[in-house]
């Protein structure tokens, strides 16, 4: 935005001066056009939904008012619709808490491969459903991070759980905790499904970005999961490096600092 105004001297009253004042303003519009689509976007997820639950309890009030059998089917179907507006909410709700405590440095001291070697005993039987194995590699010696052990519980976990969804086909999973003096403390999570084409993986942490809004919704999506991840990492300083191949599959990476140290501590952690 330029501005032009003009002023007056009171030494000079005769003579003319303008004062130009210049103001980026892309920054701020675009920041204003995310915020608007965003609230756009959760809307008409959550109407989604809603609009369906609304249709099938008028149905069952109406014509298959003496249908047990309908009825039956119609309440299962509900009861998804109603899981997935309350998957939606948490997730939002876990997005705006991150938004609140960005500029909060965590502070705990989280063992990496106890927490990765946790989320996989909590993830193993949704897997084994899926017909996927999980492999996990883990370092000699413990690699330590400064962070919030809950949320980087909440950062593995949608990791695995898309690796084990979306690259289902590959039957196996390779998670990686690794401390190398080139790379830092990092944790990698491999899948051997169909990949994702290179337009897309600039996108992936964008909110409710979907490759296949389809195959997001049948596989109990919300599209956020990635969006929170990266919220989480960035209140790390940590890094997603995501490389992947159509065809051969997937590999996310999450590269933090250089680990705080070798040894192990419990301290600040959810599990024993
Ligand atoms: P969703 O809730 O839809 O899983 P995410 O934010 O977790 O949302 O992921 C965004 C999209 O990225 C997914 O809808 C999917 O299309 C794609 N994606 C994420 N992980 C993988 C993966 N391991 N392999 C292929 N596609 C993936």
């Amino acid at each position: 935005e330029v501005r032009v105004a003009p002023v007056s001297t009171a030494a000079d009253p005769g003579k003319r001066l303008f004062v130009i004042t210049f103001r980026d303003l892309t920054e701020a519009r675009r920041m204003d056009r995310m915020r608007t689509d965003f609230v756009a976007n959760a809307s008409h997820e959550l109407r989604t939904p809603l609009a369906s639950l609304m249709g099938f309890i008028e149905t069952m009030q109406g014509p298959a008012r003496n249908d047990e059998a309908a009825r039956s089917r119609f309440f299962g179907i509900m009861l998804e619709q109603a899981q997935r507006m309350a998957r939606l909410i948490d997730d939002l709700l876990s997005l705006s808490r991150l938004e609140m405590r960005a500029h909060v440095a965590p502070e705990g001291e989280v063992d990496l491969g106890r927490t990765v070697a946790h989320v996989v005993d909590t993830l193993k039987p949704m897997a084994s459903d899926l017909g996927v194995e999980i492999e996990l590699e883990l370092p000699e010696q413990a690699a330590v991070v400064t962070g919030d052990v809950d949320e980087l519980i909440q950062v593995f976990s949608n990791l695995i759980e898309n690796a084990c969804k979306y690259g289902q086909t590959g039957k196996r999973v390779q998670i990686t905790v690794a401390d190398t003096e080139g790379e830092g403390a990092h944790v990698t999570v491999r899948d051997f499904g169909p990949g994702i084409a290179k337009e897309h993986v600039p996108r992936l942490t964008e909110r409710f970005y979907r490759v296949d809004v389809e195959t997001s919704r049948a596989k109990k999506g919300t599209g956020l999961g990635l969006a929170i991840v990266k919220h989480i990492l960035a209140r790390h300083r940590a890094r997603l490096v995501v490389r992947s191949t159509p065809g051969e599959g997937s590999a996310f990476t999450v590269k933090f600092g250089p680990s705080v140290s070798g040894k192990i501590s419990t301290k600040n952690q959810l599990y024993n």
